[in-house]
C-alpha cells in the first residue's frame, strides 16, 4: 500500500493545479485519475474564457478570486507557457431587458473594483465589431477579458506539477474511500493508497465521491451545453469576445480562439440524445441549429457552415438535497456560488462551473493550502519551480528560426499535420511527455485539429505511437 500525505482524486484543472500548488510544500502527492490522461472531463469541454470578475456577487469569494485571477493570469500563462491572449470583449443586448442586465452588470463590475468597464450605446459597439448585426441597444466593453486553450492549460498544470515531484496514476477510479486511524483508506483500480488528507477534485462526480464518506449534502443535476468551432476562414470577422444578451435571458457567445478560430456557443438545456463527440460528451442537432440560428441573428457575416468540429458539455448544477426514507430529495435552490467543503481532511470541490478555469490556479492553492495545514507538513520545497517548459510550436516560428530548428532536429523539418502545420519532432516530444494516444497528441500539439481534423495526419501519428509502444516492450 502508498502512503502519501496529500491524495487528489481527479486529473482536470482543479486536480492538477491543486498538486502544482502542493508541490510549493515538502510533502508526498498522489493524483489519482480514472481516465488515461489529463484533462478529460470538463477541462477540455468549455468556453475558455478568462473572466474579469463582473458576472459575480461583489464581494463573494467567487468574485474576489476571479478578479485577482483575471490580473494575475498573464504571469501565469509565462511561467506555464501557455498562449493566452487578451482580446476584451463585448456584452451587447438589442432591447429593454438586455440593458437592464448590461447595466447591472456594469454597476457591479465598478463596486467589485474591476478595471477596464465601458458602457457603450449601440454605434460606439458598432465602431468596435461593425460585423455584429444592426439594432444594439447597449453594450458592455471590458477591456481585460482574456481567452486560453482550456486542455493546454491543465496539460501544463499537469506538467509542471508532474516535474516538481507530484506523482499521477491514470486508469486509476476511486471506488471507496475509509477512515482508518486518522487517515484515508483510497481503493482504486490501481491499488489501495493511504493519505492522511484528500482533496476531492472529481468534477462532475465530486458528490458521489464525497459520499464514500459523508452523508449526502449536496449533488450535481448537469445541463448540457453544445459548442462549434469554425475554420480559421472566418477568423478576423471579430476581434472582441461577444457575449450576447438575449431578450429571454442567455443568447450566443462568440470567442476568437488563441488558435485562430472561432468558437460558437454554448447552449444551455437538459442532456438528451445526441451524437458523443470528441469530448465523450454528447453534442445534440437541436443545439447546433439553435446556434446556427442564433449566430445569423447576432453576427450574420459569421458563416456556421464553415464548422469543422462540434462537441459537447455538461455543466455542473450543485442542489442541496436531504434523505428521506433512503431516497434522495433535492431542494429547490441551486447553488450558484462554489463549493469548498472541509470535512476533517477530506476537502471537496463541488460544482465548479464558471469561473472555475480563470481561477483554476488560485483555487487551487486554497485547496493546497489548506490541505498542507491540515497534514502540517508546512515547510516549502526549495526546489519548486513555478515554470513549465512547453513544446515550442513550428507554427510560431519565424523561417530563420525554423531553419536554425531543423539543422539541430531534423525532424523539424517533417511536417505531419498540414492544416495545423505540426512536425513529426512535436508529436515525438509530446509522446515524451505522456501523450498515450491520438486525443492526447491532438490537445499537446494541435495536430488534427484543423479544417481535415486528422484525416490526412492520424495514421502517421497512430504509427508514431505504436513505434513507441514497440520499443517499450522490447
Ligand atoms: C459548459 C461550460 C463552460 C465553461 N466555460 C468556462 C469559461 O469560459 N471560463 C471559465 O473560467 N470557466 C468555465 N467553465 C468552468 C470550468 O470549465 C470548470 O470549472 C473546470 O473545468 C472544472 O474542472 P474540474 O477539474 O473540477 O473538473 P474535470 O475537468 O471534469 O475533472 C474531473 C476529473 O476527475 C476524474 N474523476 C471523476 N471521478 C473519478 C474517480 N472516482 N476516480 C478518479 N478520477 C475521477 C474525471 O475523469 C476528470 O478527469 C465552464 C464549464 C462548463 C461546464
Amino acid at each position: 500500500m502508498e502512503r502519501v500525505d496529500v491524495l487528489v482524486i481527479g486529473a482536470g484543472l482543479l486536480g492538477c493545479f491543486t498538486a502544482r500548488n502542493l508541490t510549493r510544500y515538502e510533502m508526498d502527492i498522489l493524483v489519482l485519475e480514472k481516465e488515461n490522461d489529463v484533462s478529460r472531463g470538463i477541462s477540455k469541454a468549455n468556453t475558455g474564457i478568462i473572466y474579469t470578475g463582473y458576472d459575480n456577487k461583489p464581494g463573494s469569494l467567487k468574485s474576489k478570486l476571479c478578479i485577482q485571477s483575471n490580473e494575475a493570469f498573464d504571469a501565469l500563462a509565462r511561467q506555464l507557457a501557455v498562449p493566452f491572449s487578451r482580446p476584451g470583449s463585448l456584452m451587447i443586448g438589442y432591447g429593454p431587458r438586455a440593458d437592464q442586465v448590461i447595466r447591472r452588470k456594469y454597476t457591479d463590475g465598478i463596486r467589485a473594483g474591476i478595471k477596464g468597464l465601458r458602457l457603450l450605446n449601440g454605434c460606439e459597439a458598432k465602431e468596435l465589431e461593425p460585423r455584429l448585426a444592426d439594432g444594439i441597444s447597449s453594450a458592455l466593453f471590458s477591456r481585460s477579458t482574456g481567452t486560453v486553450n482550456p486542455w493546454e492549460l491543465c496539460i501544463a498544470a499537469y506538467e509542471n506539477a508532474r516535474d516538481n515531484g507530484a506523482g499521477f496514476q491514470f486508469g486509476s477510479e476511486v471506488h471507496s474511500i475509509k477512515r482508518d486511524h486518522g487517515a484515508f483508506l483510497v481503493e482504486t483500480d490501481s491499488g489501495l493508497y493511504s493519505a492522511r488528507a484528500v482533496v476531492n477534485a472529481a468534477g462532475l462526480s465530486s458528490d458521489r465521491v464525497r459520499e464514500f464518506i459523508q452523508k449526502p449534502l449536496l449533488r450535481l443535476y448537469p445541463t448540457a451545453a453544445d459548442y462549434m468551432v469554425l475554420d480559421t476562414s472566418e477568423s478576423g470577422k471579430i476581434r472582441h469576445i461577444i457575449f450576447h444578451e438575449g431578450e429571454n435571458g442567455k443568447g450566443l457567445t462568440l470567442v476568437p480562439t488563441v488558435d485562430g478560430n472561432i468558437l460558437v456557443g454554448p447552449t444551455n438545456h437538459e442532456p438528451k440524445y445526441g451524437v458523443i463527440s470528441d469530448t465523450g460528451f454528447r453534442v445534440s442537432t437541436d443545439g447546433l441549429m439553435e446556434l446556427r440560428s442564433l449566430c445569423r441573428m447576432v453576427a450574420p457575416s459569421i458563416l456556421t457552415e464553415k464548422q469543422i468540429r462540434a462537441f459537447g458539455s455538461l455543466r455542473p448544477n450543485v442542489y442541496r438535497v436531504h434523505e428521506e426514507e433512503g431516497r434522495i430529495i433535492r431542494e429547490d435552490t441551486r447553488i450558484r456560488d462554489f463549493s469548498l467543503l472541509e470535512e476533517d481532511g477530506f476537502f471537496s470541490l463541488i460544482g465548479i462551473k464558471t469561473p472555475g478555469l480563470t481561477f483554476s490556479n488560485e483555487l487551487g492553492r486554497l485547496a493546497a493550502d489548506k490541505a498542507a495545514a491540515f497534514t502540517g507538513r508546512t515547510k516549502l520545497r526549495k526546489s519548486y519551480s513555478p515554470y513549465r517548459v512547453g513544446i515550442a510550436r513550428t507554427r510560431d516560428l519565424s523561417a530563420g528560426e525554423r531553419a536554425a530548428l531543423i539543422r539541430k532536429d531534423p525532424c523539424r523539418g517533417e511536417v505531419v499535420c498540414g492544416c495545423m502545420d505540426v512536425t513529426l519532432s512535436e508529436i515525438l516530444q509530446a509522446i515524451e511527455q505522456g501523450a498515450h494516444d491520438f486525443e492526447g497528441i491532438r490537445r499537446r500539439t494541435g495536430a488534427g485539429m484543423g479544417r481535415c481534423q486528422g484525416s490526412r495526419c492520424r495514421k502517421k501519428i497512430w504509427d508514431c505511437l505504436y513505434e513507441r509502444s514497440f520499443r517499450e516492450k522490447h
